[in-house]
């Protein structure tokens, strides 16, 4: 028998199959799919089976393979349709296969190669000569080579020499860090009758020895925690051996799952009647589900709309049929109150997969999903490789969310990767925003997805009142406070009516471009149309795209204002200046710094939603999917700040934003306000954000796309390089941009090579390629060729090369 290998060494020269020789004894346990540890060169490596070959007389020099030496769990954790998607990803994404597969896996199954050592026969104490500790230590057991160099500086530097001489030998092993979470349990041993003679017999201070046996009586004979019994009734250890050493009971080790929800309470909630505008969408998605055939659907539905209602029935429907959901969020949207609403539903049935859960967490809520204990999993960007084996229904919610794209090998969009699983399963896609991205709307208006609308809030609730303040105004007014007089008016009548608010201040990457503060000017690329970025140390402005650089001006060129410069403000500040203006103002800070702690996210959200804060402040985070009642104003402190970043998206991401901010308020009883601070109160994005209307800023926005020639028009690839040494790296970048332009379509654009927006990261300088093309059939394989002509170039060089498929990050 012929195992064909995918083997855990991620660079090109092995993005192939191995074949290796299964030895008699592992071949009742081997399976396609399953992991397992190969000879490689001179060390052991991590694979995975993805074919087998029973009638190995055709394989030509089969006596040369090497033997698999270990099969690693008798279930195999790929299912077929894994294996598939990720030869498919592979290819799609231009990754080695073996970075696919282990994106589809929980962390703790990626094994380490590690190197041991272990004593010879010729090793003994006197060979060991003055170091009697180490003879001591591998005396009785391997040690790892590492843990010699932590803890035994002075004896690591015989080993070499040891070695030399035989008299240690290495070996690799490859280990997972696999660990399973075990409880004690106790059990009675007696039935019903014996146990109460057994607690009449006990003597009268045998106190908590009786309490055990009567709560035994109590529960049936059933097996109670030994952690429960000392968390409630205070029991230690030493009355559970005595009843022990009596045979009446038996203390037991049980694995158990590691839930992070399980000490809280689900309740159950009613079905809502469903509006019609939720009939109307419900209807077609559910009759796709009842007929299990692919199906794609996007639901634009305004924010308070009711998508999630919508989503919860069909997942319904689709486990009524048998068959499994996944339910994909932004990692920042799965809050515990998403959770909540889906346990509340589904109880038992759910798994959910996050970030913010141990590795332990989440390699046993995967396992549930494997043994196929539950049927939905709700989770962030890569619960989409769930490995369930009949899915019915993906639901992608913010799908516009940029999360969604992972920005390290293998470099996928999970929406794609969703779209290639519906139609591999025939089964349901929903994805659902208030605002969709370019990309998927202008697909769904060709109609490769069936557009759905929700175009109004449940109950009737009216969106909120957007007031736009032009900050040049304020400027001209002499008010230089970050605050204009209209959202510190507004401000100081929430805190006296005792209401809620969310400040949010707009702030992603560096915010270094360049703004006329009395105009409103930023200065752009004559190529590109994107705002050039501010270059501190020669006091440049220069286009990250395409190079283009001009001198910093003293003047601002359209008003010859002197207020003229770089751009960018902090939350500490904004809470400073609330401080001043408001005295006893009661702020929530929610930024990266006050939320690196686990858990302290949402400890400072419960804190809001219990009404100890007056003001929610903070950046992207508190943008998302909040949802409290007392809320009634929503202030943006800058709205062009994502507006002037180099990224093509900018308008998009801005759009985006502020309908997402005006959305947190006035979602309830009480009406809301929203405040958009901004010195481009003119700019396409802001002025529909205002009227709330998405297809105008679709309009707009696509028309810029046609002109400068970005996507949806085009499609992008962008190919960066790094090196410590700037001549090396250009000439691998000259390299690989010679090769794709002897080849590429005419139609295809090449840009570059020029340095990265962020030239230089880690002592590495970076430059990069952007492809542009409209239609490019054989790009895949023209990739993949180029690739492996680099590699040949690339031998002595070490440059690195990422090649980013349809990019969202093009710094
Ligand atoms: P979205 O996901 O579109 O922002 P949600 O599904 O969260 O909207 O719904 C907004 C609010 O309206 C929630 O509080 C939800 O419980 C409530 N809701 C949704 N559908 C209904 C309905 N049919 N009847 C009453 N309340 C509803
Ligand atoms: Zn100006
Ligand atoms: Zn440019």
């Amino acid at each position: 028998m012929i195992a064909q290998i995918i083997v855990d060494v991620p660079v090109n020269r092995t993005n192939r199959p191995f074949d290796y020789h299964v030895p008699p004894w592992l071949r009742p346990l081997i399976r396609i799919g399953s992991r397992v540890v190969v000879p490689f060169g001179p060390r052991q490596l991590q694979g995975y089976v993805i074919g087998i070959v029973e009638d190995d007389q055709a394989i030509p020099d089969r006596s040369r393979l090497k033997d698999v030496v270990q099969v690693q769990d008798d279930t195999p954790p790929l299912t077929p349709e894994l294996l598939k998607m990720s030869e498919w990803m592979s290819k799609q994404y231009l990754c080695p296969w073996v970075t696919a597969v282990q994106a589809m896996l929980p962390a703790v199954l990626k094994g380490k190669s590690e190197k041991w050592l272990t004593a010879t026969d010729a090793l003994d104490e006197e060979a060991c000569g003055r170091s009697g500790l180490l003879w001591e230590l591998f005396r009785k057991r391997q040690l790892l080579l590492t843990e010699v160099e932590k803890q035994f500086a002075e004896e690591y530097l015989l080993v070499p020499g040891w070695i030399q001489s035989g008299l240690l030998a290495t070996e690799y092993q490859v280990r997972d860090k696999i660990t399973r979470k075990q409880q004690s349990f106790v059990r009675s041993l007696l039935d019903e009758g014996k146990l109460e003679e057994a607690i009449g017999s006990l003597p009268a201070r045998a106190e908590q020895m009786r309490r055990v046996l009567q709560l035994m009586l109590m529960h049936n004979e059933q097996s109670l925690s030994v952690q429960m019994l000392r968390d409630e009734y205070g029991i230690t250890r030493s009355p559970l051996k005595s009843l022990e050493a009596k045979g009446w009971i038996a203390i037991e080790q049980v694995e158990v799952y590691r839930d992070p929800y399980a000490n809280r309470r689900f309740q159950d909630k009613q079905k809502p009647v469903f509006t019609p505008l939720q009939e109307e969408v419900l209807t077609p998605i559910l009759q796709s589900i009842e007929s299990g055939t692919y199906a794609s659907y996007l639901l634009h539905g305004v924010t308070g709309s009711g998508k999630t209602e919508v989503y919860l029935e069909a997942i319904e429907r689709t486990l009524e049929k048998g068959r499994e959901a996944i339910f994909l969020v932004p990692e920042i949207a799965l809050t515990p109150q998403m959770v909540e609403r889906f346990k509340a539903r589904f109880g038992a049935d759910v798994a959910v997969l996050h970030s913010a859960l141990s590795q332990g967490e989440r390699f046993d809520e995967w396992r549930k999903i494997i043994r196929k204990q539950v049927k939905v999993v709700v989770g962030a960007r890569s619960a989409i490789f769930a490995p369930f084996r009949n899915v019915g229904l993906i639901v992608i919610d913010e799908e516009h969310e940029s999360s969604y794209k992972q920005e390290e090998t293998p470099r996928y969009h999970a929406r794609e990767v969703a779209l290639w699983r519906a139609k591999e399963n025939q089964g349901v896609l929903v994805m659902g925003s208030a605002t969709p991205a370019l990309e998927t709307y202008a697909l769904a208006t060709r109609g490769r997805y069936e557009l759905l609308r929700m175009p109004e809030r449940v109950g009737n609730r009216p969106m909120p009142e957007v007031h736009v303040v032009d900050m040049r105004e304020e400027l001209q007014a002499q008010n230089r406070s970050m605050f204009s007089r209209k959202l510190h008016e507004m401000i100081a009548d929430r805190l006296a009516k005792e209401e809620q608010m969310v400040i949010f201040l707009n702030r992603r990457g560096f915010s270094t471009f360049v703004m006329c503060r009395s105009c409103g000017y930023t200065m752009r690329c004559i190529h590109c149309d994107i705002s050039l970025t501010y270059h501190k140390s020669n006091h440049t402005a220069r286009c990250h795209y395409c190079g283009y650089t001009i001198a910093q001006p003293k003047h601002c060129p359209e008003c010859q204002s002197e207020h003229i410069r770089f751009f960018g403000t902090g939350t500490q500040k904004v809470e400073a200046e609330l401080a001043k203006l408001f005295p006893g103002i009661r702020v929530i800070r929610m930024d990266v710094d006050t939320t690196s702690r686990k858990g302290s996210h949402e400890e400072l959200l419960n804190k809001f939603r219990s009404g100890q804060g007056d003001v929610l402040l903070g950046t992207q985070m508190i943008a998302k999917g909040l949802d409290f009642p007392r809320v009634t104003l929503a202030g943006i402190i800058a709205a062009d700040t994502s507006l002037h970043l180099p990224d093509f998206r900018a308008a998009e991401k801005t759009f985006q934003l502020l309908t997402q901010v005006g959305g947190r308020a006035g979602r309830h009883e009480l009406d809301g306000d929203v405040v958009i601070q901004t010195y481009t109160p003119e700019h396409y994005s802001i002025v529909h954000a205002t009227k709330h209307d998405y297809p105008a800023f679709y309009q707009d926005e696509m028309m810029q796309r046609r002109r400068t020639g970005y996507p949806p028009y085009f499609r992008l690839v962008l190919i960066t390089f790094s090196h410590e040494e700037v001549p090396v790296v250009i000439r691998g970048a000259h390299t690989m941009a010679d090769y794709l332009r002897q080849r590429l379509a005419q139609t295809t654009i090449l840009l570059g090579p020029v340095a990265s927006p962020i030239a230089r990261v880690k002592d590495r300088f970076r430059f990069q390629i952007m492809l542009k093309y409209r239609d490019e059939p054989q790009l895949s394989e023209l990739l993949a060729q180029a690739t492996a002509a680099f590699e040949e170039w690339n031998k002595q060089q070490k440059v690195l090369m990422t090649i980013d498929v349809d990019p969202y990050v093009l710094l």
